[in-house]
């Protein structure tokens, strides 16, 4: 797995495209992105071609979602497109080696164990039945009369015999014949979450990035997660904690509560009023979204901590402005 730098990880995780696509992941909506095959295209991945919006653009997207470290890939299948036209409408001929035709007829090779006498599976059948030509016994019990003893070709245009035929392709779209050789053969992927993208996902990490990068173009120093020491000796997780690295260092403690009900509960200002009373950052931001409980704000107010409501993350960085001071 190619080795992202942080800085491109953080890149791939603000676009919207790639929010998507890794909420699909997180939500098991999709558990390995599989691709699906149709004969004028190949391989696809429609899912991606949704959220993409251009397929055309779809492998692109994937592959840099590859190297950034947000993606595994695992090999899925091989793909042979027509050097001449590029459909993966082919078919395989299996052809003779002697004169190349495809109108190669494919037997099984049968051996009467008896006997020792070997032949092709019709040179046996006799009336529905299948008897040694050599010694005229009946083979009933295969393994005990009879084994199989592979396969044997004849071709239909020459009339030679082989035991292994010369694979060749044909295209159904531009009716072009061509070999292995002359064949584009290419690797297609399933794709999963890398576990990095997905521990970060299961954190909300993912969502705060853009926060982040609110905080960090204000000449913030920001860790997300960021600890604080506290009095006690207990180190205490915020979901970000923002350093100002003016003259005077000040530090700033975030949280952020979600509901996916109207309200985020009081118990998001409780439990961030424990941590702060004893690591006591300069500032701390509680951001609830889309709301906070109206006994949450009563208690964001007693507790001195301040309260960004905000509809979604985008809001909450505008709402942010007002709150944190650099
Ligand atoms: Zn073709
Ligand atoms: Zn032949
Ligand atoms: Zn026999």
């Amino acid at each position: 797995m190619p080795k992202a730098s942080k800085k491109e990880l953080l890149r791939l995780y603000k676009d919207h495209k790639v929010q998507l696509l890794i909420s699909k992941f997180v939500s098991g909506e999709l558990g390995t992105l599989n691709p699906t095959f149709d004969p004028k295209h190949g391989f696809r991945y429609p899912v991606i071609d949704e959220i993409v919006g251009d397929s055309s653009m779809t492998d692109e997207f994937l592959q840099e979602l590859f190297e950034g470290g947000v993606l595994a890939s695992k090999l899925y299948d091989k793909i042979i497109y027509c050097p001449s036209c590029s459909s993966a409408n082919v078919s395989i001929h299996y052809t003779c080696p002697h004169c190349k035709s495809f109108d190669v007829k494919k037997s099984a090779l049968i051996e009467h164990i008896k006997c020792g006498y070997i032949d092709t599976e019709d040179h046996f059948q006799k009336e529905g039945k299948l008897v040694c030509p050599k010694c005229n016994k009946e083979l009933t019990n295969p393994d005990v009369d009879y084994h199989r003893a592979g396969v044997w070709c004849t071709c239909n245009q020459c009339a030679k015999s082989f035991d292994i035929p010369v694979p060749a392709h044909f295209c159904r779209n531009c009716k072009a014949n061509f070999t292995f050789d002359e064949a584009l053969y290419k690797d297609v992927y399933s794709y999963s979450l890398t576990p990095q993208a997905a521990k970060e996902a299961n954190l909300g990490y993912i969502l705060t990035v853009p926060i982040i990068e609110f905080l960090e173009n204000l000449g913030f120093e920001v860790e997300s997660p960021g600890f604080l020491n506290g009095s006690s000796g207990t180190r205490h997780m915020f979901d970000l904690t923002a350093v100002s690295t003016g003259a005077k260092k000040s530090t700033t403690a975030i949280d952020i509560a979600t509901s996916s009900d109207d309200v985020v509960s009081e118990q998001s200002v409780i439990s961030m009023f424990a941590k702060i009373f004893d690591a006591t950052p300069d500032l701390a931001c509680l951001v609830a979204i889309p709301k906070m409980s109206e006994n949450g704000r009563k208690l964001a107010a007693l507790y001195k901590i301040n309260l960004v409501e905000a509809k979604d993350h985008n809001a909450a960085i505008e709402a942010l402005k007002t709150c944190v001071k650099t």
